[in-house]
């Protein structure tokens, strides 16, 4: 009973926060000025790079995006209710909520990213 109404609450975090960034990516699909020719050639060197930009932008996005479907898959096909990927300790809500697309606990999290450092 508890596990599923947890597994509602993953769900929902995760859906508003595909929601929020699907429509941070229309906006900056449609901030993209194609199509307009006006302005002389230093208006549209500086309109290229603008769109370069957002392009960049916009497939750091999409990369988002991709993942908190990855994450939202691994609810619902694959039965994550929150736990750490790497200890099993159910991750706070909170956390879920900050950062949706990480299956780690803090104290897990942390860790991997001193191994990170210590490699480097
Ligand atoms: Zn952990």
């Amino acid at each position: 009973m508890e596990n599923s109404d947890r597994v509602r609450q993953i769900k929902t975090i995760l859906l508003q926060a595909l929601a929020q960034e699907g429509n941070k990516n229309k906006k900056l699909a449609d901030s993209l000025a194609f199509g307009e020719k006006s302005g002389d050639i230093a208006d549209m060197a500086t309109r290229e790079k603008d769109a370069f930009e957002k392009i960049g932008e916009f497939q750091r996005q999409q990369e988002k995006i991709n993942s908190l479907h990855l994450a939202l898959l691994r609810v619902t096909e694959g039965g994550w209710n929150g736990e750490c990927g790497e200890c099993g300790e159910k991750i706070p809500l909170k956390r879920i909520e900050s950062y949706p697309t990480s299956d780690l606990c803090v104290g897990c999290q942390s860790l991997k990213e001193e191994k990170e450092k210590g490699r480097k």
